[in-house]
């Protein structure tokens, strides 16, 4: 298993590095966080050896233990599940980026959170680009006023976008739905030029989000194998 989350590395970076050549994006200019939903924690040292320092995390308390586990690591922690109210605290704590921030109410609660000696939460927006109801992620028209407030909040740090668009095996599709994150971000980053994250492309529809525009790909499945 651990042979193979190495090998995975290796080939997920090269296809990264030539869609960065193919879709004319500078070398390394896309960053890979790897997410181990429901993999132990050795599988991330793993990966860690292989040269990843970048962990996506989408479960508080089963992260929370792999974070214990791996203090030893100077591995950067990403969250990426569904944000409630009562998850905040902890994530303000121990993580360095949240991707799935979606409503003022919660961003508020992790800057309120943010301990005074650790640099501020660095944070994506997510956005719903479907617009089903079902789904997390902000209506895109809220865009606008949710960035004014979030980016006025002292321990967080506004970086960029995220989305999970529906899934398609179509990549014309998968690139027009990545292409709208993108514009959303092009008219955001017209008003915050320090933005510089577009995190979205997962195992799935990893070249069509580097054909547009994504600065850091989530890749779960093609690095860890299968999850149960
Ligand atoms: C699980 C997950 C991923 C990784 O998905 P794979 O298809 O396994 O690569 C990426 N982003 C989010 C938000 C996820 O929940």
């Amino acid at each position: 298993m651990f042979l193979s989350i190495e090998n995975n590395i290796a080939k997920v970076l090269e296809s990264i590095r030539a869609d960065e050549e193919k879709y004319q994006r500078p070398p390394c200019s896309v960053g890979l966080m790897a997410v181990s939903k429901k993999q132990p924690a050795d599988a991330i040292r793993q990966a860690h050896a292989a040269g990843i320092s970048d962990i996506g995390e989408n479960y508080l308390n089963e992260a929370l233990e792999k974070i214990a586990a791996l203090r030893d690591l100077p591995l950067r922690w990403h969250f990426i599940g569904p944000l409630q109210s009562n998850k905040t605290r902890a994530i303000a704590e121990h993580f360095d980026w949240v991707h799935s921030v979606d409503r003022l109410k919660i961003a508020q609660r992790l800057s309120d959170q943010r301990p005074p000696q650790l640099p501020p939460l660095k944070l994506c927006l997510q956005i719903n680009l479907s617009g089903e109801a079902s789904k997390s992620g902000a209506a895109q028209e809220n865009l606008a006023t949710l960035a004014a407030a979030i980016s006025a909040l002292p321990k967080l740090e506004l970086k960029g976008l995220m989305a999970i668009p529906r899934a398609s095996d179509d990549v014309q599709q998968q690139r027009t739905a990545f292409a709208r994150l993108r514009q959303a971000f092009e008219t955001l980053r017209q008003q915050y030029p320090q933005l510089d994250t577009l995190s979205m492309g997962m195992s799935g529809d990893m070249s069509a989000a580097i054909a547009e525009g994504s600065t850091m790909v989530r890749i779960g499945t093609g690095i860890f194998g299968a999850r149960d």
